[in-house]
């Protein structure tokens, strides 16, 4: 196994009675001199460092120095079975990780924080349909909402109870070699928190969440069109690590409508109107998102004319009034005519006195 004919207090360079924080101090200041990364092909460096880290593991460790001590090098480095921990003593599975670990963060200037930093929960998205007269006036309706909410009797830690996880030692993160790579990453074993669970919570299980169903009154606001979302904040799937819970998204969609038609706050409605109503003028009724109002059609009426009804639409975004209403005129005529009907009608013929083709035959192609 060992390579050298040094003994471990020559490799790192410190007297047989240094304590074992000037031995960590050496080790530390070799590892990061002959450290692979840094001297990358260097076969030297490499075997030194390999040196380096099996004298630590044996000389970092007070029960293993003093079984060294004891036992002098030669007697230590061929194979004592007496020696607890030796037989199996191998560079890469008795590395001391903690040190490494530590060494690492100290080399690249960071320290990161392995236990699990608290995160908001997912948020979730539910459709709703409504009809055009729900999204003018708002609705409030109920909705059954399923989402994991926190435990409220453990508060999400899921236990009751707790021990110091054994394979991190509480650090929450472990050290893994791959050759003379070191990576340092969350414990598996605890997913970093540094702890293991004796008892779990009764309520959850051990999950930190509970599964609820409750029936929710949302308050839709007045003037949302197809694509609008409405917020309920909190009421998403619970936070981790104490983080607050997601938000519960409604998305509208508001189905067409038999009459009205709309354009942002706008509000379109083709109204069909008699031939004597667009000659002579009328006061008609026409419908409007709020109900039934009356217009006044002046007298020679064409069909397809526009007409504005102010403040008649949706309401704004925002608040501040609302759009418009705009009304189409559509003329009617008459489908079946008797004798009577026909000769009225063509007497009409009279009543134009120009040709309304006017304009479109008058000039020869
Ligand atoms: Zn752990
Ligand atoms: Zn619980």
């Amino acid at each position: 196994m060992s390579s050298t004919t040094k003994d471990y207090y020559e490799i790192l360079g410190v007297s047989k009675d240094a304590s074992q924080d000037e031995i960590k101090k050496a080790y530390r200041r070799l590892a990061r001199k002959y450290h692979p990364d840094l001297n990358p092909g260097n076969k030297e460096a490499e075997q030194r460092f390999k040196e380096i880290n099996e004298a630590y593991d044996v000389l970092g460790d007070p029960k293993k120095r003093a079984e060294y001590d004891r036992l002098g090098h030669q007697a230590f480095t061929s194979g004592y079975e007496g020696f607890e921990g030796f037989k199996d003593f191998d560079f890469a599975s008795n590395f001391d990780f903690g040190g490494f670990g530590d060494f690492f963060s100290d080399l690249f200037g960071e320290r990161t924080t392995f236990r699990e930093a608290p995160l908001k929960g997912a948020d979730l998205v539910m459709r709703m349909t409504l009809t055009m007269e729900e999204a003018f006036s708002g609705v409030t309706r109920p909705i059954n909402v399923s989402r994991h909410i926190t435990c409220p009797r453990c508060g999400g830690r899921g236990a009751e109870s707790y021990d110091r996880c054994s394979r991190c030692g509480g650090t929450g993160k472990v050290g893994t070699r791959k050759g003379f790579f070191s990576i340092t990453q969350t414990c598996p074993d605890c997913g970093g928190s540094g702890r293991r669970a004796i008892r779990f919570c009764t309520e959850c299980r051990g999950s930190g969440t509970l599964l609820k169903t409750e029936t929710v009154k949302v308050k839709i606001p007045a003037g949302v069109d197809t694509g609008s979302r409405v917020k309920l904040s909190g009421m998403g799937e619970a936070g981790r690590n104490g983080g607050p819970a997601g938000d519960l998204y409604i998305e509208i969609e508001v189905l067409p409508h038999p009459f009205f038609r709309r354009d942002g706050s706008d509000v379109y409605v083709e109204v069909p109107v008699t031939v004597p109503e667009a000659a002579l003028g009328a006061k008609i009724e026409v419908p409007t998102l709020d109900g039934l109002t009356k217009m006044t059609l002046p007298p020679g009426t064409q069909g397809g004319q526009k007409f504005k009804l102010k403040g008649k639409g949706f309401p704004l975004p925002k608040g501040g009034g609302r759009g418009d209403q705009y009304v189409i005129v559509k003329i009617v005529i008459p489908k079946e005519l008797d004798s009577k009907g026909r000769a009225l009608i063509s007497k009409m013929e009279e009543l134009y006195r120009e040709n309304p083709r006017e304009r479109l035959v008058s000039r020869r192609w």
